[in-house]
């Protein structure tokens, strides 16, 4: 017979390993399904500094020590991306390698992805001159020119590790003010290898020869458009949850789920924790928050 799992946790980042260390120290049975790189997210961050306890750590380190902790609880971590969840007795949760596994309890901790360019040839230049993750890509653009869209933490955090290796960064953002901590903010402005222009827009793309050349961008007061010749483009302009296999049912307006401060949802044995959920902050140390209280949540119900 099928194991029946007393917690089918999707995602392996900050929010699922914590619920999964919570639930597996509880004595839960828990399995975590991670369809990419276990460690979620952390491992395409350049650097942490305000997880408590931590004073600086590379994302990819964090993620490292994340999943080693999780996994001295012998917790289960399997590949695969789950497209689909059906709820009768038990929940069965799909996955595309064409598993299934039963669960008393799901929690859903997908988090979001960067939302993409949307420039005509954005993106068959995916991979070959457009970059989501500057930690993954960035050396391939060592000594060169490379814009950063965005006015965000990540987009700031991402540029100030592009100008650790890069010629030049050029950030550009829609407002004239930016959308992140200071302490980022100011370590931006007084980097020498980054300029920042502000009330902008990307317009085009400048390919010649098949090769990314530039980027036009105009200003959006006065239309007038400018071309920043460069190898490179990191746009982090927002993201979107990846809740594309739940029942509309539990989400907001925006794709994210809502849920109760148990981490409950409107469906039953369905809970969810981190960047995935509708909520205000999303950063480490708030996912860990979240997928602490789903298991608890769970573990309180169950004994
Ligand atoms: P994630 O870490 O995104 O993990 C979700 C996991 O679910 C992923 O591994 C994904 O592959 C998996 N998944 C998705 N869909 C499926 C599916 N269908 N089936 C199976 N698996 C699935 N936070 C900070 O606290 N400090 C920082 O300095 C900081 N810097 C950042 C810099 C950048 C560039 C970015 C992008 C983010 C940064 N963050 C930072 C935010 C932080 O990384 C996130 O808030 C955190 O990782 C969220 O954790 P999570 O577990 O909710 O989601």
């Amino acid at each position: 017979m099928k194991k029946i799992y007393d917690i089918v946790i999707i995602g392996s980042g900050p929010a699922g390993i914590s619920a999964a260390i919570y639930a597996a120290r509880a004595s839960l049975s828990v399995i975590i399904i991670e369809q990419a790189v276990y460690g979620g997210k952390l491992s395409k961050t350049y650097e942490i500094e305000n997880y408590p306890g931590v004073e600086r750590i590379s994302g990819v380190e964090l993620a490292q020590k994340f999943v080693d902790q999780v996994k001295n609880f012998n917790v289960e971590i399997v590949t695969g991306s789950v497209n689909k969840l059906e709820k009768n007795e038990y929940i069965h949760v799909y996955t595309s390698n064409g598993k299934v596994f039963k669960a008393k309890n799901v929690i859903v901790a997908t988090g979001a992805d960067e939302n993409k360019l949307e420039l005509e040839n954005a993106d068959s230049f995916t991979g070959r001159g457009i970059s989501y993750c500057a930690v993954c890509d960035g050396f391939f653009y060592r000594k060169k020119d490379v814009v950063v869209i965005g006015g965000g933490n990540s987009a700031l955090e991402e540029a100030l590790y592009l100008a650790s290796i890069c010629n030049s960064v050029t950030i550009i953002i829609r407002r004239d003010v930016f959308r992140a901590d200071k302490t980022v903010v100011d370590k931006i402005l007084n980097n020498p290898k980054i300029k920042v222009i502000y009330k902008s827009l990307p317009n085009r793309l400048i390919i010649e020869d098949d090769i990314l050349k530039g980027l036009e961008i105009i200003n959006v007061d006065n239309k007038e458009v400018q071309t920043i010749s460069c190898a490179g483009i990191f746009p982090y302009i927002g993201q979107s949850a990846n809740t594309s296999f739940l029942d509309s049912s539990i989400l907001d307006e925006k794709g994210y789920i809502i849920t109760n401060p148990d981490m409950s949802t409107a469906i039953e044995g369905i809970y969810a924790a981190g960047d995935v959920i509708a909520k205000q902050l999303r950063q480490v140390v708030t996912a860990s928050n979240d997928g602490a209280i789903a298991a608890n949540t769970i573990i309180n119900k169950t004994h």
